[in-house]
């Protein structure tokens, strides 16, 4: 039986890029006929647990251990590599995040292999996994096919993979690593806090985000009136926030929140990759933008070309005649 294995990242609370790792691990997994499984590793784990339990899966594993309370490189190395021997999957995949560029470029050398970082799509269409990752800022994409023998491993982007999960059942099975204190020869500092975010964007099912086209700071309330309209929240892309004509907190990209709603409308916002990687996940994309070669458009479902000053004050009348009739 080998498998593709997820490895997800739960400190406390689950880190929501875990799901579009399983996403991802469960495409693949159904497209190469192969069972899908799941890891976690920590000292608490009763309601990883019980999450895990409620999905779809040919099994979870919850690699429990006191001395993995704390996160380290030292103990989840060596606590992931036993598993991996005694599982002995075809695919390993990770959720891009900080804490698995940490440790899993170590562990895929225990394995003496590389870890395929930050993949942004995986297609089967030869048989085997070939995992698309971006080059030269975005410029270009190149494939990576996992040759000779051995596990590949592989971390995914984030927002490159929608979440789409359904319910099921699967057993949870408890694995406890020989791990010795000697072994964990780094100390935990205080965990990094990013700043207190008063708008999470990751739970808005609408979005209208403004781009640069938006040319100043006082045509801003021309969107936001669209936003109130539709009863969406606003975001923006970055450089309209780092010229602080909307807060930090608006900003979607790379460098800002990952988001994925039901409707993005995005109104003057070119499509660089920062900004895609942090919206593209969103299930209907609007793309508003005066130049029609705009890479946005790429992206969009539905593309209006023309100028949004002239396209924005419209919509907005005719969503509020909608909903007022
Ligand atoms: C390390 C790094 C991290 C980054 N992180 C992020 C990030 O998190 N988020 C992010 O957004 N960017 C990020 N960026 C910046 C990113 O590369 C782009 O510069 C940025 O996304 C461009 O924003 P924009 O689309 O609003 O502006 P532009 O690229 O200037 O595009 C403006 C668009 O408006 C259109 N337009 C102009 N006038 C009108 C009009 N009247 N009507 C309709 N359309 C019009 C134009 O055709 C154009 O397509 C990052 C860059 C780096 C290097």
């Amino acid at each position: 039986m080998k498998g593709v294995l997820v490895i997800l990242e739960y400190r406390g609370a689950w880190n929501r890029m875990s799901w579009e790792a399983l996403a991802a691990g469960r495409g693949i997994a159904v497209q190469l006929h192969q069972p899908l499984f799941v890891a976690v590793a920590g000292a608490q784990l009763d309601t990883a647990v019980a999450d895990l339990s409620a999905l779809p899966l040919a099994r979870a594993y919850a690699v429990r251990h006191s001395l993995l309370h704390e996160y380290t490189a030292d103990g989840f190395i060596p606590a992931f590599e036993q598993l991996i021997h005694s599982l002995d999957p075809l695919l390993v995949f990770f959720p891009h995040t900080y804490q698995v560029r940490d440790f899993a470029p170590g562990l895929a050398a225990r394995f003496d292999q590389t870890l395929i970082a930050d993949v942004v799509a995986i297609t089967t269409d030869s048989g085997h996994p070939v995992f698309v990752r971006q080059l030269l800022q975005g410029k270009l994409n190149a494939d990576y096919v996992h040759t000779g023998a051995g596990v590949c491993f592989a971390s995914l982007q984030a927002g490159a993979f929608r979440v789409d999960m359904p319910v099921g059942a699967c057993a949870v099975e408890e694995f406890v690593p020989q791990l010795s204190p000697s072994q964990i020869r780094s100390q935990p500092g205080e965990r990094f806090r990013e700043s207190a975010q008063t708008v999470d964007l990751s739970a808005a099912s609408l979005i209208v985000s403004v781009g640069r086209g938006i040319k100043e700071q006082d045509n801003i309330p021309i969107v936001r009136e669209l936003a109130d309209a539709l009863g969406a929240e606003l975001a923006a892309s970055r450089p309209i926030c780092d010229n602080g004509w909307l807060p930090m907190e608006r900003q979607v990209g790379s460098s800002g929140q990952s988001v994925s709603p039901k409707v993005y409308i995005a109104v003057g916002i070119s499509g660089a990759i920062q900004h895609l990687v942090g919206m593209k996940a969103s299930k209907s994309i609007i793309a508003i933008n005066k130049d029609e070669n705009a890479p946005i458009f790429e992206v969009a479902d539905y593309g209006i070309v023309g100028d949004l000053f002239e396209v924005v004050p419209a919509l907005t009348a005719a969503v509020r005649k909608v909903k007022s009739a």
